[in-house]
C-alpha cells in the first residue's frame, strides 16, 4: 500500500476516537468494546494493517528526525491495566530508540513535591526531531489527585492556594501550557485509553494467575476499583476542559488490546504526517561540498 493510502487509511481509523473540543464530549458515547471496521473475526486484518502503521511511523520519524524542527508528544492516561505498556511497546516497535524516549510518572518525589505540579514533565520534554512518551503526565494532578484529596494536602501548597476551584484552574493552566508548547513547535498527541470496570477485573485476575505477570499487580490496584465512578468523572472533566485543537484527546476503546493499537498508531501517523515534513534542502555549496567527498572517497585506496 502506497504512503498516502496508509495515511488516509490512518486518519479515517483514528478520527472518531479524537476530540478538539471539549464542551460536547461525554464519556458515555465511546463504548470500550468498540471495534470500529472490524469484527473480532477480523482480527488478523486489523494485525496487518497495524504493522502497515508500524512502517510508516517508522518513516515519519526518519523526516521528524532530520528534519529537527518539530517534536511530538504523546501522553497516555488510562485506569490500570488498560494496556498503555503494551500500546506502547507495539506502537513504538519500529521506532528508532535515538529518536524517541519514555518517561513513566509515578507518585511524586519529595524533590518533586518541592516544585509546581508541570516541572517534572517539562524537565522531560522531547528535543525537536524527537518523539517523546509520557506515559501517566500533569494529568495525574486532576485524576488521581481529585479522586484522593489527601494527596492534595500532602502537596506542599500554600493553604490559601487550595480552593475549591483547584481541579478547574489546573486545567486552564495545562490548556495554556499545551497551547505555548504547541506554539513553540510540539505537536501533542493525549490517549486516554477507555477500559470497563469489566475488562479491568479479567485481565487484574489474569496478572494474579499468571506468575510471569504477578510483578504487575497489588493490592492497591484492587482497592482502586472502589473509586471508579469518581475516576470515570475526573477523566471527563478533564477531557471536557483541556481538549483543544492544538493537544487533541483521543479517547480509544481499550478492551480489545489488538483495536486499542490500531487506533494509537493511527493517530501518531495521522499526527505527523500531518506536519507535512521534508527531508532538508541541499544547497548548492553543501552539494558541491558532496562532490569533493566523493571524488575523494573514490580516489583513496
Ligand atoms: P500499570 O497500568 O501497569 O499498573 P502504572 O502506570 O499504573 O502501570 P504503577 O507503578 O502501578 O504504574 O503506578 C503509578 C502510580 O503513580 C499510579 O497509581 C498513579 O496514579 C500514581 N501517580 C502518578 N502521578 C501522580 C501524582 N502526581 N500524584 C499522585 N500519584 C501519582
Ligand atoms: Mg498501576
Amino acid at each position: 500500500m502506497k504512503s498516502d493510502q496508509v495515511v488516509a487509511r490512518a486518519r479515517k481509523l483514528s478520527r472518531p476516537y479524537r476530540i478538539t473540543q471539549g464542551s460536547t464530549f461525554r464519556l458515555k458515547d465511546f463504548n470500550p468494546d468498540d471495534t470500529g471496521e472490524f469484527t473480532v473475526e477480523d482480527k488478523p486484518r486489523a494485525v496487518s494493517a497495524l504493522q502497515s502503521g508500524v512502517e510508516a511511523l517508522t518513516k515519519l520519524q526518519d523526516v521528524l528526525y532530520a528534519s529537527d524542527r518539530w517534536s511530538v508528544l504523546l501522553i497516555f492516561q488510562a485506569m490500570d491495566a488498560a494496556g498503555k505498556d503494551s500500546s506502547i511497546k507495539h506502537v513504538m516497535s519500529g521506532v528508532n530508540p535515538q529518536g524517541c524516549e519514555v518517561h513513566s510518572f509515578k507518585a511524586p518525589t519529595s524533590e518533586e513535591l518541592d516544585h509546581d505540579f508541570m516541572w517534572r514533565c517539562m524537565t522531560r520534554l522531547p528535543q525537536r526531531g524527537r518523539i517523546g512518551i509520557f506515559n501517566r503526565s500533569y494529568y495525574e494532578e486532576v485524576l488521581v489527585v481529585r479522586v484522593h484529596e489527601a494527596i492534595l494536602r500532602s502537596q506542599k501548597l500554600p493553604p490559601a492556594l487550595v480552593t475549591k476551584r483547584i481541579f478547574k484552574d489546573r486545567c486552564e493552566d495545562i490548556r495554556n501550557i499545551e497551547r505555548y508548547l504547541a506554539r513553540n513547535g510540539v505537536a501533542i498527541c493525549k490517549f486516554y485509553l477507555h477500559v470497563s470496570k469489566k475488562k479491568q477485573k479479567e485481565r487484574l485476575l489474569e496478572r494474579i494467575e499468571k506468575p510471569e505477570k504477578n510483578w504487575k499487580v497489588s493490592a492497591a490496584d484492587a482497592g482502586e476499583r472502589a473509586y471508579w465512578d469518581g475516576y470515570m468523572t475526573a477523566y471527563e472533566e478533564a477531557i471536557q476542559r483541556t481538549a483543544t485543537g492544538d493537544a487533541p484527546w483521543y479517547v480509544v476503546p481499550a478492551d480489545h488490546k489488538w483495536f486499542t493499537r490500531l487506533v494509537v498508531a493511527s493517530a501518531v501517523v495521522e499526527t505527523i504526517a500531518a506536519l507535512d515534513l521534508r527531508y532538508p534542502e541541499v544547497d548548492a555549496a553543501k552539494r558541491k561540498e558532496l562532490v569533493r567527498a566523493k571524488r575523494a572517497l573514490l580516489g583513496s585506496p
